[in-house]
C-alpha cells in the first residue's frame, strides 16, 4: 500500500498514549519501560501492571463483543499512570493476540483498535493531520468553506461548529483507489468521487464531515498496519511465553468460539452440511472479520438457494464491521428476489473465498467438486446412506460418489 516511507515525528506523550499503535509510539513505549523498570515478568505477572492487564482484557473483550470496537475511554492519559496503562494494555493485548496464533482474531483485534482510533480522530482535530501524514502518502487540506450546510454534522468539532467553517480534505488518487474498495457505500466508489488532477476531494456533507471521511479512510490503513505488525510479531512468541499467556488466550478464544456458534445456531439444523467456504464466511463475519463483496454475495445467494429465512441471512452479517440493518436487509432482499445462483469453486478460489488446500478436505479434493452445492448434496447423500435404515446400504461415500449421478447445481453464472 502506498504509505509514506517515513513517519512525521510525534513528541507529545498524550498523543502517543491515545494512539499506542502508531509506529512513532514504539520507541516511546520502550523508553517508558526503561524509565519505570517494566520488564516482561512485570508486564505478565507484576502488581505494578495490574491495571494495564485489566484494561488489556477489556480491549480484548470489546474486540470480540463490541461492534463499535475497543472502548474509547481508558485511563486518564494526562497522568503518567494513565499513559502507562494505555501503552502497556495495548502492548499486553497484542501479546495475547499473537500468542493465540489465530489470524482471524488478529484481524478482528486490528479492526476493533482501528474502529476506536476512528472514533477518537473524528473529535481530535489537532492530531488528524499528523496521523493522516503517517498513513497516507498524499493528503492535504484544500480550503476552508462556509459551513452553513454542515454545522451540527457528526464529525465536526465544537470549535469548527462555533467558527462556522470546516476544512475540506483531499486525498491522492492512488491512496483512495487502494482503500475505497474496503469501504461500503456509494460515496466510496470511484465513479462517484470528485477527482481532479490526481486528487479526490472529500466534500463536507450534511451528515458526514470531510474530516470524518479522512478518519474513515485512516481506519483502513491503521487496521492494515496493526494487523501486519501483529502477524510479524507472532513469530516472536516462544513456547514459554505462550504457556504464560495461556489463560488470557483461552478466555478470548472461548469468546470467539461462542460468537461463531451463536451465528451458526441462528439458522437451525444442518449447518454441518455446509461447505467449508460457507462455514468460513459465516464464522469470519460473526467474528467481525471483513469479508469481501464476492464472499458476501456468495453467502447471501447460498442462503437463498438453501431457502433459509431472510432474517437468518441478515443475521449472518450482524458481526460485520460495517453492518447496517437497513442496507443489509435491502441487499439480502434483492438477492432473494432475483434468485442469484451461488458462485462455483473456481470463482470462489480466484476471489480468495475458498479456505481449503489440497489434502484439507476429502470432499473438496474430489475431481468432480466444482460447486459448493455439490458439496452439500454429496454430504446429504452420504448421510442418507449411512443413517440406520433397513433400506439403506452404505455403499457410497461423499468422497467417492458416482460421478454420473452427481447433479449439477445450475451454472456458475452469478450476476454479481
Ligand atoms: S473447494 Fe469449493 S466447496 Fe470446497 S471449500 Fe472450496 S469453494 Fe467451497
Amino acid at each position: 500500500m502506498p504509505v509514506p516511507p517515513s513517519s512525521p515525528s510525534i513528541e507529545d506523550e498524550v498523543t502517543l498514549a491515545r494512539y499506542p499503535f502508531l509506529p512513532q509510539a514504539s520507541a516511546w513505549i520502550r523508553s517508558l519501560a526503561h524509565r519505570h523498570a517494566i520488564d516482561l515478568d512485570e508486564l505478565l505477572e507484576g502488581s505494578w501492571m495490574d491495571k494495564a492487564r485489566q484494561r488489556a482484557r477489556l480491549r480484548l473483550v470489546d474486540t470480540v463483543q463490541s461492534k463499535e470496537g475497543v472502548q474509547v475511554a481508558g485511563g486518564d492519559i494526562h497522568t503518567e499512570e494513565g499513559r502507562l496503562v494505555e501503552a502497556f494494555s495495548f502492548y499486553y493485548a497484542r501479546l495475547v493476540v499473537c500468542a493465540s496464533e489465530d489470524e482471524r482474531l488478529v484481524a478482528r483485534w486490528a479492526q476493533a483498535e482501528a474502529a476506536r482510533a476512528e472514533q477518537l480522530l473524528i473529535l481530535d482535530e489537532a492530531n488528524l493531520e499528523v496521523l493522516a501524514n503517517t498513513y497516507l502518502s498524499e493528503i492535504r487540506r484544500s480550503q476552508k468553506v462556509a459551513a452553513t450546510t454542515v454545522v451540527g454534522a457528526p464529525g465536526m468539532t465544537l470549535r469548527q461548529q462555533r467558527q462556522g467553517a470546516s476544512d475540506v480534505w483531499q486525498i491522492g488518487l492512488s491512496d483512495f483507489i487502494e482503500i475505497c474498495p474496503k469501504i461500503t457505500g456509494h460515496r466510496w466508489r470511484l465513479p462517484n468521487a470528485d477527482v481532479s488532477e490526481g486528487w479526490v476531494t472529500l466534500h463536507n456533507e450534511r451528515t458526514y464531515a470531510s474530516s470524518a471521511k479522512v478518519a474513515r479512510l485512516l481506519r483502513e490503513r491503521i487496521k492494515a498496519s496493526i494487523e501486519a505488525d501483529a502477524l510479524e510479531k507472532m513469530a516472536d512468541i516462544n513456547t514459554d511465553l505462550a504457556v504464560r499467556l495461556a489463560e488470557p488466550v483461552g478466555m478470548v478464544r472461548n469468546l470467539m468460539a461462542s460468537k461463531a456458534s451463536e451465528a451458526i445456531a441462528l439458522v437451525g439444523a444442518d449447518e454441518q452440511d455446509w461447505p467449508p467456504c460457507m462455514q468460513r464466511i459465516v464464522a469470519d463475519l460473526s467474528a467481525g472479520v471483513n469479508v469481501n463483496h464476492f464472499g458476501r454475495l456468495f453467502l447471501a445467494s447460498m442462503a437463498s438457494t438453501l431457502a433459509l429465512p431472510q432474517e437468518s441471512c441478515v443475521n449472518f452479517f450482524r458481526g460485520a464491521p460495517d453492518f447496517s440493518e437497513a442496507t443489509t436487509s435491502y441487499q439480502v432482499q434483492h438477492v432473494y428476489q432475483h434468485g442469484y445462483t451461488p458462485s462455483g469453486c473456481g470463482k470462489l478460489k480466484i476471489n480468495h473465498n475458498c479456505p481449503v488446500l489440497p489434502g484439507d478436505n476429502r470432499t473438496c479434493d474430489q475431481p468432480w467438486m466444482d460447486h459448493p452445492l455439490k458439496y452439500i448434496r454429496a454430504t446429504q447423500r452420504w448421510k442418507r446412506l449411512t443413517q440406520p435404515s433397513p433400506a439403506a446400504e452404505p455403499s457410497a461415500s461423499p468422497t467417492a460418489p458416482d460421478s454420473t449421478a452427481e447433479d449439477t447445481p445450475g451454472n456458475d453464472n452469478d450476476r454479481a
